[in-house]
């Protein structure tokens, strides 16, 4: 749900910004969320910029997180006028917010909305693999309901062998993707296949390295475009496993979203050059007031990110979050693989 509806730009009086311009993304993708996600998103990013000395050689944390620009409060505020910026803003928009104001009572109040960096932003054709990261994928707080459902699909998956699941993949088709199982994909936009989790809930533990192979075997690029991209992804998932060690917390049921680039002329654009850790979107939006240079600015060939914090905690005290240790080993055995065959 965090793609598809995006609250439109440019259109509030007083708060206008820029249109995304690579693949047309735009700069923000908005989640309605939980408390405990916007806690922790806000924990981390301020320990972050708080405590720079001890920062050390190590990845922060949050380097690998989306940016988190901050929360919107669901309702239309008491000093909006709609009648009077309803001239200029699309009519459609303009009824909705006019029957939210009518009826306080549509505007669903439990949840706030966590405004993230959209980690898609700098592709120009990106494809995407989101994996689950973790064995245990419930937390103390669910129903014993839930407890029983989420051991099962542990048990039964990739999850509960492996500590990682496919939940999806969204990528340019290849001739391969033709194959798959009718059941387990759908055509999207020109080009793109759409995978669903039930994919990933079928794989064996020893066909995890076909999925990666599928999903890197972008008909687009090289060979030698491949095995950096195997041996990109390796390093990030070392350093990655480095700044889970010195973390002190418990995450469940989050994600690695790998992305990758499938438009050739930006690999020969950035000289098969990737960045292994993604600078923040906010350095990049504060140097836009020169506006073609901005536009020029922050294109990516992969980026490797953690997201989707409604279940995590910070646990001072508690050590590193051996759960999700364990997944990201079996991500670097699959890697070590990829890279020493291919
Ligand atoms: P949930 O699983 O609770 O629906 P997630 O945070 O996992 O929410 O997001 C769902 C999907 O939305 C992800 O698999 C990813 O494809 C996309 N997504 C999430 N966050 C971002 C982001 N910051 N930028 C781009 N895409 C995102
Ligand atoms: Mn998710």
């Amino acid at each position: 749900h965090t793609d598809g509806k995006q609250i439109p730009k440019g259109t509030t009086p007083g708060r206008r910004s820029r249109w995304g311009v690579h693949g047309c993304q735009r700069n923000f993708v908005f989640k309605p969320s939980t408390p405990a996600e916007i806690e922790f998103y806000q924990n981390i990013q301020s320990k972050t910029t708080s405590s720079d000395d001890d920062a050390g050689q190590q990845v922060p944390l949050a380097a690998w997180m989306p940016t988190f620009v901050g929360t919107l409060v669901t309702g239309v505020a008491e000093n909006v006028s709609i009648e009077s910026w309803a001239p200029h803003t699309d009519p459609e928009l303009a009824a909705h917010l006019a029957s939210l104001r009518t009826n306080p009572g549509l505007v669903p109040k439990e949840n706030p909305i966590l405004v993230l960096e959209n980690l898609l932003v700098g592709f120009s054709k990106p494809n995407i693999l989101d994996i689950k990261l973790g064995r245990v994928l419930y937390d103390e707080l669910v129903s014993e309901d839930k407890k029983l459902r989420m051991q099962k699909v542990s048990n039964e998956t990739t999850s509960g062998s492996l500590g990682i699941r496919i939940c999806g993949i969204k990528m340019q088709r290849t001739s391969k993707t033709e194959l798959l199982n009718p059941s387990f994909y759908q055509m999207d936009e020109e080009n793109y296949v759409a995978i669903n989790k039930l994919y990933g809930r079928a794989l064996a533990g020893e066909e995890v390295d076909d999925a990666f192979k599928l999903f890197f075997g972008n008909e687009n690029l090289s060979e030698d475009q491949i095995r950096i991209l195997y041996n990109v992804f390796y390093k990030r998932l070392m350093l990655f496993y480095n700044t889970l060690l010195d973390e002190e917390i418990r995450m469940v049921s989050s994600s690695l979203l790998f992305i990758y680039e499938g438009d050739s002329a930006c690999w020969e654009e950035l000289n098969n050059e990737h960045e292994l850790v993604k600078g923040s979107i906010l350095s990049y939006l504060s140097d836009s007031d020169e506006e073609e240079e901005a536009d020029e600015k922050q294109k990516y060939l992969s980026s490797l990110s953690l997201i989707d914090f409604a279940h995590s905690t910070l646990q001072p005290g508690a050590g590193y979050d051996e759960n999700v240790i364990v997944g990201v080993e079996s991500l670097l055995k699959v890697f070590e693989r990829l890279t020493t065959s291919h």
